[in-house]
C-alpha cells in the first residue's frame, strides 16, 4: 500500500519469513474467527536469533471465543499456509489460479503487496533480491507477470478480511 504510486525502485531489505513469526495469523481451531500465534509471555523475540532457531514456545489467543492454547513445538513447519507452531491453516490466503498465496500477518502481506507491485513496474529488470531474503525464496508463479494483476487483487482481497488493529480477532468475514 505505502508504495502505491510510488516510483522509487523497490529494495529488498532482506527480510526472513523468520521476522513475521512475532504475531502469525491463523483461523481459530474452535470457532474460526480470526486468532493469532504469539510468543508466549516472556518468550524473547526471534528476529535476533540466526535462521533454525525460532523460540519453540507459543500461545494461540483467540479473542472472540476467548481460545487460549500453549505449545511448545517440536516439529516447527514452513513454506506452506500453515502457522508453524500449531500447524493450523494461516487466516491470510487465497487461491491464485491454482497457487495458494499466504502471508503470515498484515506486514507479511504489504510486503508481498510491494514486491509485486515494484516487480510490475521493473519488468524486465532483475529484482534486487538478496540470496538469502524471503522474497528470493518467493516462488516462480508471484514473479510471472501474467499472474501480477490477479495476485494484486488478492492481496488486495486479503488485506480486506484482517481485523482492525484495535481488535486483533475482529468480525467474520
Ligand atoms: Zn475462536
Amino acid at each position: 500500500m505505502a508504495a502505491k504510486g510510488h516510483r522509487a525502485r523497490f529494495q529488498d531489505r532482506r527480510e526472513h519469513l523468520y521476522d513475521f513469526l512475532d504475531e502469525v495469523l491463523v483461523r481459530c481451531p474452535r470457532c474460526t474467527a480470526c486468532a493469532v500465534v504469539v510468543p508466549r509471555p516472556s518468550t524473547p523475540p526471534d528476529r535476533t536469533k540466526p535462521p533454525g532457531a525460532p523460540h519453540p514456545d507459543r500461545r494461540l489467543r483467540c479473542d472472540t471465543c476467548a481460545l487460549v492454547r500453549d505449545t511448545t513445538a517440536t516439529t516447527l513447519t514452513f513454506g506452506t499456509p500453515h502457522d508453524p507452531y500449531f500447524h493450523h491453516p494461516l487466516w491470510l490466503q487465497a487461491d491464485v489460479r491454482g497457487h495458494i498465496l499466504w502471508a503470515y500477518n498484515a506486514q507479511h502481506l504489504t510486503l508481498l503487496e510491494t514486491y509485486v507491485s515494484a516487480h510490475l513496474r521493473e519488468r524486465g529488470t532483475a529484482a534486487p533480491a538478496a540470496p538469502t531474503s524471503l522474497l528470493e525464496r518467493l516462488p516462480t508463479w508471484i514473479k510471472s507477470a501474467k499472474n501480477r494483476t490477479k495476485i494484486l487483487q488478492t492481496i488486495h482481497h486479503l488485506h480486506a478480511t484482517l481485523p482492525p488493529p484495535d481488535t486483533p480477532a475482529g468480525p467474520q468475514p
